[in-house]
């Protein structure tokens, strides 16, 4: 039987038309080029309905409240349809591919991002593959995750990364093989899909959480991080060297972080680089933050380390909570 699909479009280059000041997303431009366009309707491709969003935004709009808006209305047209594909702008994409992965517990069809970088409306563009690709696969395989689709490529939505802001391989999953690829024919690594969730479906919001990043360089200002230490923050997330390291000539940076866990602030620790894992045990420099405390993001994204922390705060206050489920495998966002 043919599948059905329902697309949300939130926004985003894929949809924007040329204006006086600039790419702007534009009111019922997509459907009305898709309803035009004969791949959208040809025997291989599923039924769809549109849900498009007031106002279409750029994605570096996006906010919690979008999250849990898109979240809800999947988890409402859950049972009416085959997989949900979201139509999203590329720059914040990553960010929402986590929050969703995290919010939507007992998921057990296909939730694709994609969008484009280059909108619809132009001749060059990545919109139209990017829209099949994802139409396809959504249903094709019946896979539980949420998933970015893009140049080809269906990337585990927790673990990809935005690595290009012109080209057409925008997105890299540094720590995760592809879980599918398109060419002339559709290739599923289906080993590598993640488990059937037995959990009914349920759903989690996203609430605001004073969170920030601190990123180290040679020559940091010790102060700078006192003084963001000295806000109210819930969760620090370190951006350490290699696999996980600081300095450790000045010992007034361990005593500053070691009062903030005493005061229950949560304080990960994430690699500037992106391939590879944070090991605290290798080198000295990164020992001295285990021990007093600093939970490790593993081999997390910078984006899954940011929206698990928010996700967890979301959900509790408990600080003992909330450290050992940063360090767990919840949705296939780090390896075991
Ligand atoms: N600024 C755009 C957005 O994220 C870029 C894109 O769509 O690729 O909405």
């Amino acid at each position: 039987m043919k599948k059905s699909i329902l697309i949300l479009y939130t926004g985003g280059t894929i949809g924007m038309a040329k204006t006086a000041t600039g790419y702007q997303p534009t009111a019922g431009l997509l459907s009305k080029l898709m309803a035009e366009d004969r791949a959208f309707s040809h025997e291989d491709m599923p039924y769809y309905d549109i849900i498009e969003y007031t106002p279409l935004i750029d994605s570096s709009n996006m906010t919690l409240h979008h999250w849990n808006v898109l979240a809800k209305d999947i988890v409402k047209a859950y049972a009416d349809y085959d997989g949900f594909i979201i139509l999203h702008g590329t720059d914040t994409m990553a960010y929402t591919a986590c929050a969703l992965s995290f919010m939507v517990e007992g998921l057990n069809k296909p939730v694709i991002l994609t969008g484009a970088q280059v909108a619809l409306t132009e001749a060059h563009s990545d919109a139209r593959e990017n829209l099949i690709s994802a139409l396809l696969l959504a249903s094709r395989y019946c896979f539980p995750e949420v998933a970015i689709l893009f140049n080809h490529y269906l990337l585990r939505g927790n673990r990809a990364h935005k690595i290009d802001a012109i080209g057409y391989n925008a997105f890299l999953s540094p720590n995760y093989p592809p879980l599918a690829e398109v060419s002339s024919e559709l290739l599923a690594h289906t080993h590598r899909f993640c488990k059937t969730d037995t959990r009914t479906l349920n759903l989690h919001k996203y609430k605001s959480v004073n969170l920030a990043h601190f990123h180290f360089f040679p020559g940091f200002p010790l102060n700078t991080l006192e003084a963001l230490l000295n806000l109210p923050l819930r969760a620090l997330l370190l951006q350490t060297y290699g696999s996980g390291n600081v300095p450790t000539e000045d010992k007034k940076l361990f005593s500053l972080v070691e009062n903030a866990i005493a005061r229950g602030v949560i304080i990960a620790n994430y690699s500037q680089c992106l391939k590879g894992h944070v090991n605290m045990g290798s080198y000295a420099t990164g020992q001295a933050l285990q021990q007093i405390g600093v939970v490790s993001s593993q081999d997390m994204t910078p984006e899954a380390a940011t929206v698990k922390l928010q996700f967890l705060c979301s959900l509790s206050d408990d600080p003992t909570w909330i450290r050992q489920h940063y360090g767990r495998n919840l949705r296939g966002e780090l390896s075991d």
